[in-house]
């Protein structure tokens, strides 16, 4: 099992811990055979046209703590992208029943030139005070750059010096672009450090599990109620103080074993909180074990059954309908790894035809160790083999290309920036921001209506194909899709 080390200041990345890749292309199953027998070789790209930077994903996880502020240490063209944290604390405040968001606070150092030359030790410590005395957290986090990783300022001294001084939590999150490949491994860095200094030691068990999600609607407290249990979330929504609790819940669960893999590794590690070993409830089967699994786990396996009679019920009707009116479409998936993997057994459930996904990366284990948990392999086992399968650390040029070429009825995407290329092409373009919406029975019915709705209205997305300019050439739109994959001479 990859061992959580809290006593490191940083994670060990995606790359070395779990063997992560970013480059592969084949079948599902081509890729199960190859993770399963230790075979699994990152293909290396002679021409990348983009690549995620982890200081942003790290600062997705703690920027949406809701008593905590954000310093970013380096210069301010890092904190560029920040701000869209704050807008999406505002817009799904509601699905928490938030009805007042505070505002966030996400501040720079603004690191000069000057600055990568004699230091930036001092202007992090006047930030931090300054901070503290304008705002007045209960938690602060500093997210690291390239520019302060290679100058070598020391970022968790100066953390542990403030800590000490103002008497909250100063977490200093180790999460500089240059250090993976794999963005998923900001998330880790910003758990890491949550984990290191704000999770405090059990004193008692809670009736409370852990959710690490995003920013999804509520869709757990209507099960959880059932079980005599409420959800913990982690970490959008979340309090230094809740967050400080996790380590006494009865169990972790996660929206996306790719986002809560090492935090529920950790948790489960440092402090006994047992990590749910199912593949998040995406699917009927998967919802089905996912419900068992819970049930085993709390004690309570009748429970479990009746949601599961329940659920069925109310909602499977309603499926086999949809699955009738969406007979023959045929759909494309570009996502990150595990909500990549459970949108693909959304529409295998609801009878889509999946031609192929775009994932954003692979990971062969994850940080609990637990096959039963990979999405990958649940819907496998569930529905069958996917053809065309890339991971691509969203390596635009080659989506366009695919899509070019195989015109898929409808484009699934969890990213805004790839949406657009569906729609460019005219091909009905679907992005679903809350990763809750296709959750559970009711999520088959959410997403069945979704789809149908924008298959049925495509007269939009042919619009805008006739009046966009397509910036690929027709020489590359002639290539293979996967020409820069495997040759990295
Ligand atoms: S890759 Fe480095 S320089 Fe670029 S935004 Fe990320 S931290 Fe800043």
């Amino acid at each position: 099992m990859p061992e959580v080390n809290l006593h490191a200041s940083a994670v060990a990345v995606r790359e070395i811990r779990l063997n992560t890749i970013t480059g592969f292309t084949g079948k599902a199953t081509e890729l199960l055979a190859q993770q399963r027998c230790g075979g699994l070789v990152d293909q290396p790209r002679s021409f990348t046209q983009c690549l995620g930077c982890s200081t942003s994903n790290a600062a997705c996880m703690v920027t949406l703590v809701q008593d905590g502020v954000v310093i970013s240490h380096g210069p301010v063209g890092c904190s560029s992208c920040l701000h869209e944290f704050a807008f999406t604390y505002r817009v799904n405040a509601p699905l928490r029943g938030i009805s007042h968001a505070s505002q966030r606070h996400i501040y720079s150092t603004n690191l000069s030139e000057e600055d990568t030359v004699f230091g930036g030790n001092q202007k992090l410590a006047d930030t931090i005070r300054a901070v503290a005395s304008r705002d007045d957290p209960r938690v602060i986090f500093i997210i690291t750059t390239c520019a302060s990783g290679i100058i070598g300022d020391d970022v968790e001294g100066i953390a542990d010096q403030a800590e000490e001084e103002l008497g909250i939590p100063v977490v200093a999150i180790f999460c500089e672009g240059f250090r993976s490949k794999v963005w998923t491994s900001g998330f880790d860095a910003g758990y890491h450090g949550i984990a290191r200094k704000l999770v405090r030691p059990p004193r008692q068990k809670r009736p409370i599990i852990n959710v690490i999600n995003f920013w999804g609607s509520d869709i757990f407290s209507r099960w959880f109620k059932r079980f005599d249990v409420t959800p913990n979330f982690i970490t959008p929504y979340a309090t230094a103080e809740s967050l400080s609790y996790s380590s006494e819940a009865l169990a972790s669960v996660q929206a996306c074993t790719t986002l809560g893999s090492y935090l529920s590794g950790a948790l489960e590690q440092h402090y006994g909180v047992p990590a749910l070993r199912a593949a998040p409830p995406y699917g009927v089967a998967a919802t089905d074990r996912w419900l068992r699994a819970l049930g085993a786990l709390l004690g309570k396996p009748e429970v479990a059954e009746a949601i599961i009679a329940d659920d069925h019920e109310q909602f499977l009707p309603q499926v086999h309908e949809l699955r009738a009116r969406l007979k023959g479409r045929s759909a494309y998936v570009t996502a990150g790894a595990g909500h990549g993997h459970s949108l693909l057994a959304v529409l295998a459930e609801l009878g889509i035809r999946a031609q192929g996904a775009s994932l954003f990366h692979h990971d062969p284990v994850n940080d609990f160790d637990n096959e039963d948990a990979d999405a990958l392999v649940a819907m496998v086992h569930d529905y069958g083999d996917v053809p065309n399968l890339s991971i691509c650390n969203k390596q635009e040029f080659e989506l366009v290309n695919v899509l070019n070429r195989i015109r898929p009825d409808i484009l699934l995407a969890r990213h805004g920036g790839m949406t657009l290329w569906g729609a460019k092409l005219g091909i009905p373009s679907l992005l679903i921001g809350d990763e809750h919406f296709g959750m559970g029975y009711e999520g088959l019915v959410n997403y069945g209506e979704a789809i149908l709705e924008s298959v049925e209205n495509d007269e939009f997305v042919k619009n805008l194909s006739r009046h966009s300019v397509n910036p690929y050439s027709k020489w590359w739109l002639e290539q293979p899709p996967y020409a820069f994959l495997g040759d990295d001479t």
